[in-house]
């Protein structure tokens, strides 16, 4: 397919062609069930095989210990900002938060409604261009857990090494979901939107340490109880079964290539391409995130002055290299690399951004 697009957008993102082409071919006609797969019941054999291996294989791709329980739920990571405090939160308790950007800001504002919540560690005072120390987080007695963002999509930064804090952590995990490790001892719950490294949008993937979910709060809606989602499988009611169903496929085409070592090394090498550019273009290209913590998903970048960063975008998008807008909320550039993005595309790019600065600088 010659006329598909670089698609740096944050979110939906781009996915495997061959992910989209096998879907297309399977749509009309499920494995000859004689219906699509989003007409049949979820209650159905072919269904219940994709949800089944759907679960197994992300837990088997990520790490995820036999001690964890993977749950589909909708309504995105959004609804996880309050779902997390309503299931964790008790009058005796309290919950700290690492205030990294404008995710985390969110789900701070969330988790407000429903608790005690303590920001921990404040990054506006450095303009969110770094995580914390575990020495600077300010941890509270009581913390029934830490909530981090592991990779600020807007920002453009993460923790290069997770944190250990000796309390318990939730992490946010949407824009660098699946891409690289993680230490699950250290975590009672993780939980991440979808649509940025694994599946169009409509759902997050929930994993949560099996012996929690018998002390969370029973007092809220059926489906805003963890505890009912696990008992039922994901099953309680209408999965999003096409969401699902592309998931498997994407997590499908991640273990085909080697599975998460290999997708960390290929995040790794295509961030690096972009970074070298910015900082070999003396100034020309800026990054104002500290080296260490510099997003592998998310390569945010200025130029000088508005009116240039205009002009670089509207080229690029005339040289089908789209999505680099800045998020609205803060303006410049980012390239979103995320797992499914070809390295072609970056080399593309980085040739691009070579050309404009020749060009214009
Ligand atoms: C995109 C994003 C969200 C919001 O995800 P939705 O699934 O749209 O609710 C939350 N947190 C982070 C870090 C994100 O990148």
């Amino acid at each position: 397919m010659s006329n598909r697009k670089c698609n740096f957008g944050a979110g939906p993102c781009t996915l495997p062609l061959e992910v989209l082409q096998q879907a297309q071919q399977e749509f009309v006609d499920f494995h000859g069930a004689g219906m699509s797969l989003i007409e049949m019941s979820h209650r159905s054999k072919e269904y219940d095989s994709v949800h089944s291996e759907a679960m197994s294989l992300a837990k088997d791709v990520f790490g995820t210990p036999d001690d964890f329980e993977i749950l589909f739920l909708q309504g995105g990571a959004t609804l996880q900002f309050a779902m997390v405090p309503m299931n964790f939160l008790k009058p005796d308790n309290v919950a700290a938060y690492v205030d990294s950007g404008s995710w985390a800001s969110k789900a701070i504002s969330d988790a407000k409604l429903y608790g005690n919540v303590y920001v921990a560690w404040d990054g506006s005072e450095c303009n969110y261009t770094r995580m914390p120390a575990d020495s600077e987080l300010e941890l509270r007695d009581g913390t029934r857990y830490l909530h981090i963002t592991s990779n600020e999509t807007i920002g453009g930064i993460r923790y290069a090494d997770w944190p250990n804090a000796g309390v318990p952590m939730i992490s946010d995990m949407s824009s660098d979901f699946m891409s690289r490790p993680i230490p699950w001892e250290r975590f009672d719950l993780v939980y991440g939107g979808v649509q940025k490294n694994l599946a169009p949008s409509g759902m997050a993937v929930v994993f949560i340490r099996k012996n929690v979910i018998e002390e969370l709060n029973q007092d809220i809606g059926a489906y805003l109880r963890y505890g009912i989602h696990a008992k039922s499988l994901s099953l309680y009611n209408t999965p999003p079964v096409f969401t699902i169903y592309m998931m498997l496929l994407v997590i499908r085409w991640m273990k085909g290539l080697g599975g998460l070592p290999v997708i960390e090394r290929m995040a790794d090498e295509k961030a690096d391409v972009l970074y070298k550019v910015i900082d070999q273009s003396g100034g020309f290209f800026n990054c104002p995130i500290d080296e260490k913590y510099r997003s592998r998903m998310n390569i945010v970048f200025r130029l000088r002055g508005e009116e240039l960063e205009r002009k670089f975008l509207s080229e690029a998008g005339a040289a089908e290299l789209i999505g680099l807008k800045g998020h609205r909320s803060v303006g410049g550039c980012r390239a979103s690399c995320y797992n499914a993005l070809p390295k072609a595309c970056v080399d593309t790019l980085a040739q691009f951004m070579r050309e404009f600065q020749r060009v214009n600088g």
